[in-house]
């Protein structure tokens, strides 16, 4: 399979082959390991290079952004608990080096009861112009973390009651959402964007088309400045250059 010089995290693999994808489409050849490399050199500084992309929709784009950002998500997902883990071993091993009881773990709250919601913080988040665009780009998510223990995906739209929204949100990591319905929930503060680290804006053109520039800029300024961000465009469009420019530092260009 094509995809396995790329590097990626084998559930991810997996997921990719059940799908039936033998070879990495070209958009997804050049933004993968782009989007990839401060991970995998463990380089701070190749993790925030800003990409803008040109591709067409059936290019393959949405899987050219979505595995990158999962690959990183898994990674430091699988990290983070084996941190949790070894500080727990080591307070086991002073407790018994004091002659004191073993701590307990902490309890997990349930988190589907109403009284324990909280803000979500997810580490990725993408942008889509509308509705029908960004629930199938949860769509694909959802497929590729199929064997991803762990890693969820929340969906972000209009119309949904907003109830809902907030159980579909919790401790969601990557989040997929229309800019409007997102900007409501972080005002009600059921979202905090201070832990994105990849900021994904997914067919620009539309998005410039239907108004959202605004709101994108508004967005991007409630994020931290080290991420990374990834713009999607079916065209170069002075107009878009200068979205880019709001919104990115120097981008990397990608013409596909
Ligand atoms: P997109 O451009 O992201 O809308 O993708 C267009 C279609 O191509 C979707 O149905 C994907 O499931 C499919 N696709 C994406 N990447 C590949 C690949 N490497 N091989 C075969 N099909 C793919």
């Amino acid at each position: 399979n094509g995809f396995v010089k790329l590097g990626l995290a084998p559930e991810l693999l997996r997921a990719v082959e059940g799908l039936g994808f033998t070879q990495p489409t070209t958009v997804q050849l050049q933004t993968i390991p782009l989007a990839m490399q401060g991970e995998a050199q463990g380089n701070e500084a190749a993790r925030f290079i800003d990409l803008m992309v040109s591709s067409q929709t059936g290019s393959g784009k949405t899987a050219a952004f979505l595995l990158p950002v999962l690959h990183t998500l898994l990674k430091q997902q699988a990290q983070a608990e084996a941190d949790e883990r070894a500080a727990f071993e080591r307070a086991v091993a002073d407790a018994a080096a004091k002659g004191e009881a073993p701590p307990k773990r902490g309890k997990r709250k349930d988190p589907t009861n109403p009284r324990n919601f909280k803000a979500t913080a997810p580490g990725a988040l993408v942008l889509c112009p509308t509705r029908e665009l960004a629930q199938q780009v949860a769509h694909d998510a959802i497929e590729l973390v199929k064997h991803c223990r762990g890693l969820r995906i929340a969906n972000v739209v209009g119309g949904m009651p907003y109830q809902l929204q907030i159980a579909k949100l919790q401790n969601a990591n990557l989040v997929v959402a229309t800019p409007g319905r997102l900007l409501d929930l972080q005002r009600s503060m059921q979202i905090k964007l201070d832990q994105v680290q990849f900021l994904v804006v997914d067919e620009a053109d539309r998005m410039l088309d239907l108004g959202f520039a605004d709101d994108l800029a508004e967005v991007n300024q409630l994020t931290i400045e080290r991420k990374q961000t990834m713009m999607f465009s079916a065209t170069l469009a002075p107009r878009i250059q200068q979205l880019a420019q709001r919104v990115m530092r120097e981008p990397q260009r990608l013409q596909i």
